[in-house]
C-alpha cells in the first residue's frame, strides 16, 4: 500500500528538537521535552516544498492546492466513489506547471512562515474552482448524465513550490533551470507581492474549561476531557466544546467506540423531519409507525477515514438505522477510536448520503441539484463495535469493519 501522507520537517516550538511529522499529525509530543502541543492551522495547512537554490537568490513560492479525499457522482444507477490524491496550480499561470506531480510525496515538506525572507505569490484560484476543474475532468469518464458530484475532503492544504528566475526560470526544488523565459517586468511583480500572512499556531492541550490535560491521539481532530467530560474541535482561533454522547452498550469488554458525527438538517424539496418520512423516503422494507413522527431525522457520518467503498454504505445504514439508547453528554467507558474526519467532511456528504437511501432513483436524480441540504445542528457520537479476529461488527445495526480497512485508511 502506498502511503500517501506528506512527511514535514517540525521544530518543537518549546525546546527546538527536530522532528518529523506525518500530514495527519494534530497533537505533537516532543521527545525530549516532553511538552505536548496541538497544531492549529486557521483554515488549512501550508507547507513548502524544500528549496536548494544557492545563497543569495531571491526565491519566491508558487501556491499549489491539495486535495485528498473521496469524490462521489451520482448518475443513473447509483453513486459511484473513488479516492483521489491531486494537487493543481493556485495561480493561473502557463510558466509553472500545472500540479506538483509525485513531488510532494517524495520530498519532505515544512511548514510555510511569515518569517520566511521569500516571496509567496497570492493564490488567484479559489479551491473551489480547482475543484470544479476535476469533477469536469473525473464527469468524462462516467456514463451520462452525472447528476450531482461531491467532493469529501479528508486533507485540504496549500503547499508551495519554490522557484527563482534569472535569464531562465529556475526550478529551486532541482536547482535547475526549466528552460522558460520569463516575461517582461516578472522579477518586479514578483517583488511587489505581499508577504506570507499566516503562521502555524500551536495551542497547550489543556482542557479550556477545568485546566486538566486533553486526551487524544497523533491524528485526533477532536481532544477529550475525562475530568469534565467535555470534547474539543480547533476552531480558527481556538478550541471549540462540542457536543457528544455514546450508543449505550453492555458489553464493554470487547468493544471499541467508532465516533459518528449525527447531523440535523434542513433539506428542501424532500420531505425528511421524522423517521416516519424516512422510512416512506427511502421505501424501506417495512411499514411506517405513526410513532415514527416522533422521531426526528437525522443524518449520520462517519468521523474516521474509512475508504470511499465502505463509507457511503456506512453512513446510508447508520442513517437508516437511528440508533436509539443515545446517552448524552457522556463518555463510555473503553477504547475510544478517534476522530480523523472532521464535521466539515460529514457536511460535504450529507447530500450523497441522501442520494443513496432516495428512492425511486429515477424521479429523484434529476432533481438533486436543485435540493439544498443545510446542516443545523450536530452532535459527536461514539458508537460501540465489537471486536473479533479480523473485524469490528456492530451487531445491532449489523455492520461490519474489516480491521485492516481502517489501519490503511489511516495511510489514505
Ligand atoms: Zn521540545
Ligand atoms: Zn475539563
Amino acid at each position: 500500500m502506498k502511503n500517501y501522507n506528506l512527511l514535514i520537517e517540525h521544530q518543537c516550538p518549546q525546546c527546538g528538537a527536530p522532528a518529523t511529522l506525518t500530514e495527519t499529525d494534530r497533537l505533537f509530543s516532543c521527545e525530549f521535552c516532553r511538552v505536548r502541543s496541538y497544531l492549529m492551522p486557521g483554515d488549512h495547512f501550508r507547507y513548502c516544498l524544500p528549496s536548494r537554490a544557492p545563497a543569495g537568490k531571491s526565491v519566491f513560492y508558487v501556491p499549489y492546492w491539495r486535495f485528498k479525499g473521496m469524490l462521489f457522482s451520482c448518475v443513473s444507477e447509483g453513486v459511484r466513489q473513488r479516492f483521489v490524491d491531486i494537487s493543481h496550480q493556485a495561480v493561473d499561470n502557463a510558466l509553472f506547471p500545472h500540479s506538483l506531480g509525485f513531488r510532494s510525496q517524495t520530498l519532505k515538506l515544512q511548514f510555510a512562515s511569515a518569517d520566511s525572507e521569500a516571496q509567496f505569490l497570492p493564490p488567484e484560484q479559489s479551491l473551489a474552482a480547482v475543484m470544479r476543474i476535476f469533477q469536469t475532468r473525473f464527469r468524462l469518464r462516467l456514463p451520462q448524465p452525472v447528476y450531482h458530484q461531491a467532493h469529501v475532503g479528508e486533507n485540504i492544504s496549500m503547499i508551495y513550490a519554490p522557484y527563482y528566475a534569472e535569464s531562465s526560470l529556475y526550478d529551486a526544488v532541482l536547482n535547475e533551470t526549466t528552460g522558460r523565459q520569463p516575461p517582461a517586468g516578472f522579477s518586479e511583480t514578483v517583488a511587489g507581492c505581499p508577504r506570507l500572512d499566516w503562521q502555524l499556531r500551536f495551542l497547550p492541550t489543556l482542557c479550556p474549561k477545568c485546566g486538566w490535560d486533553l486526551e487524544g491521539q497523533t491524528d485526533s481532530l477532536v481532544l477529550l476531557c475525562r475530568n469534565c467530560a467535555s470534547a474539543w474541535q480547533p476552531g480558527r482561533q481556538r478550541l471549540h466544546r462540542t457536543r457528544f454522547g455514546h450508543v449505550a452498550t453492555g458489553n464493554q469488554e470487547e468493544v471499541i467506540f467508532l465516533p459518528f458525527w449525527r447531523i440535523r438538517a434542513d433539506v428542501d424539496q424532500v420531505v425528511l423531519d421524522s423517521y416516519f418520512d424516512l422510512a416512506k423516503t427511502a421505501n424501506l422494507p417495512k411499514v411506517p409507525r405513526e410513532e415514527w413522527r416522533d422521531i426526528p431525522f437525522r443524518f449520520w457520518s462517519p468521523g474516521f477515514k474509512i475508504r470511499p467503498q465502505t463509507f457511503l454504505p456506512l453512513a446510508t445504514k447508520m442513517t437508516l438505522t437511528h440508533p436509539p439508547d443515545l446517552v448524552a453528554d457522556q463518555l463510555p467507558d473503553g477504547e475510544l477510536y478517534p476522530v480523523t474526519l472532521p464535521l466539515v467532511s460529514a457536511v460535504e456528504s450529507l447530500k450523497v448520503i441522501l442520494a443513496n437511501f432516495i428512492k425511486p432513483r429515477k424521479t429523484h436524480f434529476p432533481r438533486l441539484p436543485d435540493i439544498t441540504i443545510a446542516a443545523a445542528g450536530f452532535r459527536l457520537i461514539y458508537v460501540p463495535f465489537v471486536r473479533r479476529h479480523h473485524d469490528l461488527t456492530q451487531p445491532q445495526f449489523r455492520f461490519t469493519i474489516l480491521k485492516n480497512q481502517l489501519k490503511l485508511a489511516k495511510s489514505l
